[in-house]
């Protein structure tokens, strides 16, 4: 029996991204996927006779990390930015 877990995060799929494949387990042909989905991966089988499935965190990239914060922080400053808008009675003052 392989580690499903290990076996999964080696295929070393990037964010967002996901993989159909042959399943390690009953062989089925790319009756397997993978997919990560911000940081968490989730695997399943789609043969009836095999359950494969599961998920498991794994850490972001450096790179995606990056492009997260720069939305987050975007969102942010959106926020900040309705926030700020003054009433248009202070215009005269
Ligand atoms: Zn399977």
């Amino acid at each position: 029996m392989i580690n499903i877990r290990e076996y999964v995060i080696d295929l070393d799929i990037s964010n967002g991204d996901s993989k159909r494949m042959n399943c390690p387990i009953c062989n089925g042909y790319k009756t397997f996927t993978v997919t990560n989905n911000m940081g968490k991966v989730l695997w399943n089988c789609y043969k009836v006779t095999c359950s494969l499935s599961g998920s498991s965190k794994v850490r972001l990239y450096k790179k995606e990390k990056m492009i997260y914060l720069l939305y987050y922080l975007s969102m942010l400053c959106l926020i900040k930015i309705d926030g700020r808008q003054t009433p248009s009675a202070l215009n005269g003052v």
